[in-house]
């Protein structure tokens, strides 16, 4: 009888919060990260030696510059990420944009306390998610970006602000474009509802993953050209490139 009670109670706590690694589903015991040993030991933190700017990871050698940022520069002043983007990371994006699994937001949350390099990132006077367009937030039920922020300043909510900046242009997914057209993709795509909220101030922007940089340059440009001081990037993972 008291097995069977047990086994209620699990069966309940199961349904409640399931315990199942992120990436690969398999059962975990109770534990704070949501993933099993085998997928833990594939997350891959950013770590230094980085580029000072984009935080493009170098095998080996000091911080400095790399080439994309001295050829360049970008409209905003540094960028930093939690993970490399691997096949665990993919999945588990994968599950939260379109299964809903939030699950893996508080695991992300503390796992962020854990990334050296996003210490290089200044205290913001706001913190804007990249937005979705208002279709796809629809769609969706709820913006990722916001989400993430909210699990990575948890102290400083009251700095999140997912009313000012706005996508105007509902554009094509980035995945399926190429460098030029990327940028063409996304210009003047983003607008600034009430350019005092942004003026002068210290700007930290918020999206799942860095790929190319072109989605938060953009953002970024649209936020420079409105008076914003400053902007910085923080996503959940980076698209790992060799340099
Ligand atoms: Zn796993
Ligand atoms: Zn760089």
């Amino acid at each position: 009888m008291k097995n069977r009670a047990i086994n209620f109670l699990r069966g309940v706590r199961e349904l409640c919060f399931p315990s199942r690694c992120l990436s690969c589903t398999k059962q975990l015991d109770e534990s704070a990260i949501l993933f099993c040993g085998d997928c833990c030991g594939k997350l891959n933190f950013v770590n230094e030696p980085l580029c000072t700017c984009c935080g493009r990871t170098f095998i080996a050698g000091e911080n400095h510059l790399c080439s994309v940022c001295l050829d360049k520069p970008w409209f905003f002043s540094r960028a930093r990420a939690v993970f490399i983007y691997n096949d665990v990371i993919a999945k588990t994006i994968h599950g939260l944009k379109y299964g809903g699994r939030k699950e893996c937001l508080a695991t992300f949350g503390r796992l962020k306390k854990e990334a050296n390099p996003c210490l290089d990132l200044f205290q913001p006077d706001i913190i804007l998610p990249v937005p979705l367009h208002a279709k796809r937030l629809r769609q969706r039920g709820f913006n990722q970006a916001l989400l993430l922020a909210r699990v990575f300043y948890t102290e400083q909510k009251e700095k999140i602000d997912c009313d000012t900046f706005i996508r105007c242009l509902d554009t094509s997914p980035q995945t399926t474009l190429r460098g030029d057209e990327r940028r063409k993709n996304m210009t003047n795509a983003f607008s600034i509802i009430d350019p005092e909220k942004v003026k002068d101030k210290k700007i930290i922007l918020i999206d799942d993953v860095f790929t190319t940089g072109t989605t938060v340059n953009e953002c970024s440009r649209t936020l420079k050209k409105a008076g914003a001081h400053e902007v910085q990037i923080l996503t959940l993972a980076r698209v790992r490139e060799d340099d």
